[in-house]
């Protein structure tokens, strides 16, 4: 075998991971939580009736890859910092232990690390530091990584007249790819301008980037622009996923060649740096 060959180089140098029922399990319960507290901000905030709220949510879920993200397309105006210390603020944060498990597993591969979440930086940084993964990462791209400005002028001017699921999406920020549903102003996953501007900023090449996220719909957005994907704390295959994890902590058991192929790595390094300095001596 040739030497190149041998000791080619690894096929991936970036994992990017999702932080929220990915790097901790869906059974913490933060999930329902931050459901309940949407739908209590929905009330609360915004004025939308108690019996409506649940279904309105789940629309908006479906359709906008976050509540926040269908609110704002539908017309509501408020405050994002005020919505995520609602929603988010409120967790019980106490629930989050550290994870030694995930952290060795994290800190023994060398490749580059990247988050990328919709949730807002408190909430990112809150969760990692609760998991002790919070020098894990390279970096967190989350809400406002995404969305830096405040990007708001797309709204309706009478909220009240918001009749979600009656087709009456009569918004000057109509989608231009024909959809009946107003464009939101917020930039999420699985939204490709999501995925595109995260690639972007970190510097990340889908063709040698894994990809772990919770989310089927993320996944299969990850997999159409070219990521390899791991679906994490499910247990059955689904198209889009290459990989699928019932917990993070498997990785190593799916994936054992990022620690193998990383042992050549090193050894290549090992070779390449004595070519290097006898080449310095020499000349
Ligand atoms: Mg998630």
């Amino acid at each position: 075998m040739a030497y190149e060959d041998q000791y080619q180089q690894s096929k991936y140098d970036t994992l990017l991971f999702d932080v929220d029922d990915t790097l901790y399990p869906l059974s913490t319960g933060f999930s329902n939580e931050c459901a309940k507290n949407i739908q209590e901000y929905m009330v609360q905030k915004l004025g939308i009736q108690q019996n409506k709220v649940f279904q309105l949510n789940q629309e908006l879920y479906k359709n906008y890859g976050t509540s926040m993200a269908g609110l704002k397309a539908i017309g509501y105006d408020f405050d994002n910092d005020e919505y995520h210390s609602f929603v988010h603020g409120r967790l019980p944060y106490g629930k989050l232990k550290p994870d030694h498990v995930l952290r060795n597993l994290l800190l023994s591969m060398p490749l580059r690390k990247v988050i990328f979440s919709n949730a807002d930086n408190a909430h990112v940084s809150k969760t990692l530091r609760k998991l002790g993964l919070e020098d894990c990462f390279e970096r967190i791209i989350c809400f406002e990584t995404l969305n830096p400005n405040d990007k708001t002028s797309c709204r309706f001017d009478d909220k009240n007249d918001v009749q979600f699921g009656s087709e009456n999406f009569d918004n000057p920020c109509q989608s231009d790819i024909g959809s009946i549903l107003p464009k939101t102003p917020i930039l999420c996953k699985p939204f490709e301008d999501a995925f595109e501007q995260a690639f972007k900023l970190a510097n990340i090449n889908p063709q040698t980037t894994i990809f772990f996220d919770d989310s089927i719909r993320n996944i299969q957005k990850g997999k159409q622009l070219g990521l390899t994907t791991v679906l994490v704390g499910k247990s059955n295959r689904i198209s889009g996923a290459d990989y699928v994890l019932e917990s993070i902590h498997n990785i190593k058991e799916a994936l054992p060649e990022l620690w193998e192929e990383n042992d050549k790595k090193s050894e290549t390094m090992k070779y390449t740096g004595n070519v290097a300095f006898g080449t310095s001596v020499t000349a």
